[in-house]
């Protein structure tokens, strides 16, 4: 674990509150699913985010919403390429199992920004096996759609009807069996979180199958 201060290389914004922050490394040495705590330097205070980039890549990435009423994320979305950023970590323990990445079927179920964790290892493992159900408001908040396997990945949108499925995640799986042997992983609001692992575990997946990461 580290305390560093990074410089930004690159700010993507994929929508007026969705950005990506791309900053180096620096030696960083994280497991895909892990996060950082982030802040701009000399800022009071600090926030959790999941690591977006790869285990390979040369810098880090994370996917962050600025939220309306937040105090950092805001701040974070104000920065440009070249100002320096207060790094911590990686802390965390949503990782995969080393000997079930080749040989398991995963379901990743995902809200808004909560994907990143899923792009991070779907990145550093090219072969994984899985389904990524996505659940978003609109269709163009599924957040670089094209870097994930186009059959295996199924965007439930609420407000329009151009994803994959239009509804919840939660009325996806409802519809939908899972075969019992999954591994699934979760990631996003915590009511998603509680409704999707009830269902999973009516469907008889094992509790210890079902591993999740809160973000609020
Ligand atoms: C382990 C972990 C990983 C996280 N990873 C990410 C990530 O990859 N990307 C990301 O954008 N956020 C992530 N978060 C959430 C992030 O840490 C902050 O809570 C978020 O950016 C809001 O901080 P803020 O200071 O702007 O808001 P605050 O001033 O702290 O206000 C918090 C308010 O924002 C709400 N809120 C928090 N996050 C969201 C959200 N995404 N959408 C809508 N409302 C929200 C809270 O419920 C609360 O009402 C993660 C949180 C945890 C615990």
């Amino acid at each position: 674990m580290s305390k560093y201060n990074s410089k930004i290389l690159d700010i993507r914004f994929l929508d007026s509150q969705t950005f990506i922050l791309r900053f180096e490394r620096n030696g960083l040495k994280f497991r895909t699913g892990q996060y950082v705590v982030l802040a701009p330097q000399n800022f009071p205070e600090s926030r959790e985010y999941s690591i977006y980039s790869s285990e390979h890549d040369p810098w880090i990435e994370v996917l962050i919403k600025k939220v309306d009423t937040g105090y950092v994320s805001k701040a974070l979305s104000e920065m440009q390429v070249g100002d320096m950023l207060q790094v911590e970590g990686p802390y965390g323990f949503f990782v995969l199992n080393q000997g079930e990445i080749d040989n398991r079927h995963f379901l990743f179920v995902a809200t808004g920004t909560g994907i990143s964790p899923f792009h991070s290892f779907t990145l550093t493992h090219s072969s994984l096996n899985y389904q990524l159900l996505h659940g978003v408001r609109f269709t163009n908040e599924a957040y670089d759609h094209g870097h994930y396997l186009e059959n295996s990945h199924v965007i439930c949108t609420t407000r329009d009807e151009k994803g994959s499925y239009a509804g919840r995640v939660t009325e996806y799986l409802s519809e939908n069996d899972i075969p019992t042997d999954t591994i699934c992983y979760l990631c996003g609001n915590s009511a998603m979180i509680n409704e999707v692992s009830d269902l999973l575990e009516e469907q008889g997946i094992a509790p210890q199958n079902i591993r999740s990461e809160v973000f609020f």
